[in-house]
């Protein structure tokens, strides 16, 4: 099918950085790809020709050390653990189109060395000895100044002193253009604070950095520098280039033209820590091969998990796929994407995390779909009927359905998914209300009792809730896309039925529509400090 002639429709190509596979996924990971795969699906509903990436960074050297550790080859061990990410697909709900591994794929290995050929092509690479502070952990050289008390502000280690002939990428010839691109909003950087920190470290002038080092040091692990047999990539350069390889970038095929030069929404998710690599050396290094830029960087927090940063030396990995197991996927979608500050970061605990669920899932809203649906059930034998005039209190209902596509799409650019579920929540909140004030109890009561007006109002009671119900499967879709399936299933109608604007309309709902026996979606969970 060839979509490029379609028109009215947006491209949106969304990735998450790929982390290096040493240990398992937590739930820092978890949190990333869970706003990844909200973006992505809310650009499917809107109908845009999205793709959404995800990997891993295989060839990084903690990878290598890992390994030893272990007693495996690097090659066993990254095919193991990129497994446990690729396995996140089920437990979290991803619907990555594409899932890339730096080490074993052709398409990256030659992509990024193409990326590379250009580079010194532009003139950008050069040789040069050089000594200094790296850690392996971050796989970046620090100065002096940039370390916290002589340690990692990342690791808190202490980083070795490296000493090696490496070739250098001319990022200082770049801060100008760059500068340029982020003040120009061509690259938006996500929030703010991060747009200030990127700006600042730009007008401090850039300096260049090494891009490959030593087979030795390297453990023979890596991409191979062309032409220098001697050297490999530093894994930054080929990890940055996944974002491309993955788009069939070595022969600039379909994918790499739809998705990155014909698209006007080239979009990264990170983490804070890796906030530099992506929005000054990954953009240089485009630019220096002379290709297109990302349009936006949207920079997540981090995760402490029961106040301690995650690490796998405090023991207090969290284990997405056991939480899950535990809580359901629904649970741990709606906290991450509900309790994530934009600009600080969060600690999450088991409590925080039922006590949401409680409230949101299992109160507000599951309570808010089993009375509806027992109502009609026991009310209209299970049909949702015609409803009558409407009142100002129907007619609030349309106000506030008309203002959640704006106000989803407006925080969704933001990259503020509290704000977008907070404009959803206006309905639900809305309709729990609408049932006290309309006590659809009373109306039946008085209807059984001859009151052919109270029966009227208890029909549009009751298409009212019905209807707002449709709403919040359809829009809650992209964040909890089960739950969204499951709202549906019980109104008796297929999830996200329509075109996004007929659908996001109210009154979309047909009546007639039989309704399925009541069931309870969100059982509550126990709250219990101990865990
Ligand atoms: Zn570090």
């Amino acid at each position: 099918m060839n979509t490029t002639n379609e028109p009215n429709r947006d491209r949106y190509y969304i990735t998450t950085s790929i982390p290096y596979v040493n240990s398992r996924p937590h739930i820092g990971h978890a949190l990333e790809m869970v706003q990844t795969d909200t973006l992505a699906r809310y650009h499917r509903q809107r109908g845009d020709d999205s793709r959404f990436l995800t990997g891993t960074d295989d060839n990084a050297l903690k990878n290598v050390q890992a390994a030893e550790v272990e007693g495996l080859s690097v090659q066993e061990l990254v095919d193991r653990n990129a497994e446990y990410f690729r396995g996140l697909r089920g437990p979290l709900d991803l619907s990555f189109d594409d899932f890339i591994r730096t080490s074993s794929e052709r398409r990256h290995t030659e992509g990024a060395q193409k990326l590379w050929r250009l580079c010194v092509e532009a003139g950008d690479v050069y040789q040069k000895s050089y000594e200094g502070l790296y850690c392996v952990g971050c796989e970046q050289y620090y100065t002096e100044g940039e370390l916290v008390n002589g340690l990692c502000p990342e690791h808190g280690v202490r980083p070795e002193l490296v000493e090696e002939e490496n070739y250098f990428f001319r990022l200082s010839r770049y801060a100008g253009e760059l500068e340029r691109l982020i003040e120009s909003g061509e690259m938006r950087i996500l929030p703010e604070t991060r747009l200030n920190e990127v700006l600042s470290f730009v007008r401090r002038g850039l300096e260049d950095f090494s891009i490959s080092r030593s087979q030795a040091r390297a453990r023979g692990w890596g991409v191979p520098v062309p032409d220098d047999s001697g050297q490999v990539m530093y894994v930054w350069f080929d990890a940055l280039a996944n974002y491309i390889t993955a788009l069939d970038y070595v022969t600039e095929g379909e994918l790499y033209q739809r998705y990155w030069v014909e698209n006007p929404n080239r979009v990264h998710v990170i983490g804070k820590g890796i906030l530099r690599f992506h929005a000054v050396y990954w953009p240089a290094m485009l630019l220096s091969a002379g290709l297109p830029t990302p349009t936006a960087v949207c920079v997540h927090e981090y995760l402490t998990v029961e106040g301690r940063k995650i690490s796998k030396s405090l023991g207090n990995v969290i284990d997405p796929t056991a939480m899950v197991d535990r809580f359901g996927t629904e649970a741990l979608r709606y906290w991450l994407l509900r309790d994530m500050p934009r600009t600080e970061d969060a600690d999450f605990t088991f409590d925080r995390l039922a006590i949401r669920y409680n409230t949101d899932l299992a109160n507000d809203l599951g309570n808010l779909l089993n009375r509806t649906v027992s109502m009609i059930v026991r009310y209209r034998q299970g049909v949702v009927p015609q409803p009558g005039e409407a009142t100002d209190a129907e007619r609030e209902f349309e106000r506030i359905a008309a203002a959640i596509p704006a106000g989803v799409e407006s925080a969704l650019d933001d990259f503020d998914f509290r704000a977008a579920l907070a404009s959803i929540w206006e309905l639900v909140l809305r309709a729990n209300r609408y049932v006290e004030e309309s006590a659809p109890w009373t109306l039946s009561k008085a209807e059984r009792g001859g009151d052919e007006a109270a029966g009227d109002r208890l029909d549009t009671t009751l298409y009212t809730l019905a209807e707002a119900l449709r709403l919040l499967s359809y829009h809650l879709a992209p964040f909890l896309p089960s739950t969204s399936e499951r709202i549906a299933a019980q109104l008796g109608i297929a999830a996200e039925a329509g075109a996004p604007s007929e659908a996001a309309a109210w009154g979309g709902l047909t009546p007639g529509v039989r309704v399925a026996a009541p069931q309870p979606i969100f059982p509550r969970i126990e709250v219990a400090s101990s865990v």
